[in-house]
């Protein structure tokens, strides 16, 4: 399956209004098909990921962005479903701290970046200043304008240590997220993942579209690139973030480290 139909290249201009929510052309089975192409992919990310550990080289970086309702916790839910924990590591980055408004927008990010064999999974990241913080002017243009080049070096920095890094934004549309947010209200059980500040970013949909399209386009680079992922179909946004991390994990050619004995010259007593 290619998916570089999703990838968003370096330089080029991003219109969100292009890019169609509901597009599947990549898969054209059932949703029960892509449900068993689902578990295997995730049996072979269950793979890849304790080869990564094991041979202790490389560092995954995976960044998740999306409007509320778009699907992160549902992408880490279903695609790392069954993955060693240990070795997986998920970063949430909410309202900023005291602490961490009286520093730099990057210090509290780098010390959740992947180690060597690790992966590491950012549920909203050092975007949220670009964007969140964009829409609600909460600091001066000007401030929030020289962030791309920023974070343009910073993801730099970590790719020349050895940090593989792959950004996702899953995209929905204002109805589908209308319908997911009135679903929140009808269930229960959902009540507590429904903050009426929701209302409020729901309102500026299209400045935060603005924001994204800019962030995207000014921060999708060979060595830490954007995929715009179509986000109404959550089996659809599962199937293709899965075939792309597998694909990029395949890529990295790991192998087991060698035994540091000849394993027929030990006995077990
Ligand atoms: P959620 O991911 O639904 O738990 O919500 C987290 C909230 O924190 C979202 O409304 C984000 O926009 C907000 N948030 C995350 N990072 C920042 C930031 N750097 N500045 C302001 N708000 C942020
Ligand atoms: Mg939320």
């Amino acid at each position: 399956m290619p998916t570089d139909r999703y990838r968003i290249h370096p330089g080029a201009a991003v219109d969100l209004a292009a890019h169609d929510p509901d597009d599947r052309a990549l898969f054209d089975g059932t949703r029960d098909d892509a449900e068993a192409v689902i578990g295997a992919q995730t049996k072979r990310l269950e793979a890849l990921q304790e080869l990564l550990y094991a041979e202790n080289q490389h560092k995954v970086l995976i960044v998740l962005q999306a409007m509320d309702t778009g699907g992160k916790d549902g992408v880490i839910r279903r695609v790392f479903d069954g993955v060693n924990p240990q070795g997986v590591k998920v970063a949430g980055f909410k309202k900023p701290t005291p602490d961490e408004l009286a520093h730099d927008y990057l210090w509290r990010v780098h010390p959740h970046t992947p180690g060597s064999g690790e992966i590491a999974i950012f549920n909203r990241s050092h975007y949220e200043d670009v964007l969140v913080v964009r829409v609600h002017g909460l600091v001066p243009a000007d401030r929030w304008q020289r962030r791309f080049d920023h974070i343009n070096a910073f993801e730099k920095l970590l790719a020349d240590e050895g940090t593989t890094i792959l950004k996702f934004f899953l995209h929905i549309s204002k109805d589908e997220q209308k319908a997911r947010l009135q679903a929140r209200l009808d269930d229960p059980e959902k009540h507590w993942k429904f903050r009426v500040g929701d209302l409020d970013e729901r309102r500026r949909w299209d400045d935060y579209m603005a924001a994204y399209a800019e962030a995207i386009a000014r921060t999708s680079t060979r060595h830490a690139p954007w995929y715009v992922i179509p986000g109404n179909r959550k089996w659809y946004r599962d199937l293709v973030i899965g075939r792309i991390i597998v694909a990029t994990l395949e890529a990295l050619d790991m192998r087991f480290p060698p035994p540091e004995i000849d394993p027929r010259s030990v006995m077990v007593e």
